[in-house]
């Protein structure tokens, strides 16, 4: 009777397959994802000023969740535009398109800001341009956006930032509102490119009406007295003086809040830590009134906080202001945490936290510590390079569109309508620059195409191309040197470059099915929407490049 022999095996066999059977059904899902990018959050700063966190904050993260300690981008540019849509969309510019904050849009034939788009119009601003912003620049489709098509559009999803572009490209094509900062009004706007813009929300208006931003511009920006900034260098204030606004120019803490406001307006709060503050204050706002992680669906709230990168800009790194910014940054983390806490439990909201990019030293001083370093001027190239190149052609002409981001886009139209020859052109500008101190290498984009892999910096390079819309021209740097631009000339900091130090960002996961621990096993930025994807089981972004991290996926 072999049958009866083997029918209890065979039947206790297929219990336990059926046990360990991988989810056939879908498992369940998060009330509500916390995207949160800090704005030029080098890795560092999860350690320099740790003595001094408090227990609720970065440490908490980092406590009971898991940090992805040898998270890096995988491209060039590292810039805000492009790094907010690789965390969204799993893919680099090569993909996705967004090749800097601005650059030469051959199509249009002009120069371009990465989210402009003028078929739109503003809301909640007297100022017609602020708003006038839509996604549509970003070619692929976001987590939020996979979120929003993976479930009859029953999740929402929202994007917050003081910056336009840092609330818009991480929200997607399809959410349910975005808003950013208005200088002028200190409002919160949009643009009606989303729904329901035809005037702003009700809970928008009430918000917009508490004046928080004259609140926190009331009183003097100064050091909490209780702490020792002994993370800080003395005498920094020789190196304090970024580009990026004239209003904190030759001053130093304690800052004249309300009469730096009187002179500029509430543009003076990005270069504040109270910055973030606002943004948090409108993003819990955003929970309650829109109230999201009320239901079944998992919904989506994608929050940038951008203070630390005008921080990081203007003072550079090492200055008090810097510390400042970090500890009332995470004093925020832990009133948000502790929002989230209440109201949902942690075990019903997904959390991850990370940088668009990474910052570096401030030249001047590396200079004055005799380590190399420097600031290439890269504003001025444009000038430089018509001149060479009148002279090599015999004839002034207007041969380059634009100079930006390391690339140096040509005119085509003057190309096609002279004749001119390309060659000769391209070697005249890499000959110029390969001249000049501080240039690592330059190639036309097919040279660049044609590295061999092992050639420093060749994948990285590549991966910020796109076929449409980068330069004809392309050089890099060597290690700490920065192009000068409208932002950067010589206090302060910038970042932008292929090394460790604009590369090298924190990463951590918090909340809902997310074990505690710690691991440096090497991770790509666009990593986290993949391994966001896995984690809901949904469709990856259209464009995604990235990987799912195992460790993190149940
Ligand atoms: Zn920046």
């Amino acid at each position: 009777m072999p049958f009866m022999k083997f029918y209890p095996l065979t039947f206790i066999l297929l219990f336990f397959a059926l046990q360990n059977a991988p989810a056939q059904t879908p498992p369940s899902q998060p009330k509500l994802i916390v995207g949160i990018v800090v704005d030029q959050m080098r890795y560092d700063f999860l350690y320099r000023y740790q003595a001094k966190y408090v227990p609720g904050g970065f440490k908490r993260l980092l406590g009971e969740g898991f940090s992805c300690e040898s998270a890096h981008y995988n491209y060039v540019p590292t810039y805000t535009a492009p790094g907010h849509a690789a965390i969204y969309t799993g893919a680099t510019p090569s993909v996705t398109g967004i090749i800097g904050n601005e650059w030469w849009d051959p199509e249009w034939r002009a120069h371009r800001y990465v989210t402009t788009d003028t078929r739109y119009k503003t809301v909640g601003s007297p100022n017609v341009k602020v708003g006038q912003h839509s996604p549509s620049v970003l070619l692929s489709s976001t987590i939020t956006d996979e979120l929003r098509l993976s479930n009859n559009f029953k999740s929402k999803v929202v994007g917050v930032c003081l910056k336009d572009r840092a609330s818009i490209l991480p929200a997607g094509h399809i959410p349910n509102a975005c808003y950013w900062f208005d200088d002028a009004t200190g409002n919160w706007i949009t643009s009606t490119y989303y729904p329901d813009s035809m005037g702003l929300p009700q809970w928008v208006q009430d918000f917009n009406a508490r004046r928080l931003p004259d609140a926190y511009l009331s009183k003097p920006w100064t050091t909490d007295s209780t702490l020792h900034y002994d993370e800080s260098f003395a005498d920094w204030d020789k190196y304090n003086d970024g580009d990026y606004t004239s209003l904190f120019k030759g001053k130093s803490m304690p800052y004249d809040l309300p009469a730096m406001k009187k002179a500029g307006g509430y543009g003076v709060l990005r270069f504040t830590p109270y910055g973030n503050s606002l943004t948090l204050d409108f993003a819990i706002d955003a929970v309650n009134k829109m109230q999201l992680g009320a239901d079944d669906s998992p919904d989506f709230l994608c929050i940038s906080f951008s203070s630390t990168d005008y921080c990081a800009h203007q003072f550079g790194i090492h200055g008090e202001e810097m510390e400042d910014t970090y500890l009332r940054l995470d004093r925020d983390i832990a009133r948000f945490l502790n929002f989230l806490d209440k109201k949902f439990g942690k075990n019903n909201v997904l959390v991850f936290l990370t940088a668009d990019h990474g910052g570096g030293e401030t030249p001047v001083h590396l200079e004055d510590l005799r380590i190399p370093s420097g600031v290439f001027p890269e504003s001025g190239l444009e000038d430089i390079l018509e001149k060479a190149l009148a002279a090599a052609l015999g004839m002034p002409g207007n041969y380059i569109s634009e100079v930006g981001n390391q690339q140096i886009w040509l005119n085509w139209d003057a190309i096609s309508d002279l004749d001119l020859d390309t060659d000769k052109m391209a070697s005249v500008i890499i000959d110029y620059l390969k001249s000049q101190p501080g240039v690592y290498d330059a190639f036309t984009r097919e040279e660049l195409m044609a590295l061999p892999a092992e050639y420093p910096f060749a994948a990285e390079t590549r991966r910020g191309i796109h076929p449409r819309r980068s330069g004809d021209i392309i050089f890099q740097l060597d290690p700490a040197w920065h192009s000068d631009d409208k932002f950067f000339g010589k206090g302060g900091t910038t970042h932008g470059s292929s090394y460790a130090y604009d590369t090298h960002v924190p990463l951590l996961w918090y909340g809902w099915n997310i074990p505690h621990g710690a691991s440096f096993a090497p991770v790509d930025i666009i990593d986290i929407a993949p391994t966001l994807a896995a984690m809901l089981r949904i469709t990856e972004p259209n464009g995604t490049q990235g990987k799912v991290i195992g460790a993190l996926v149940k």
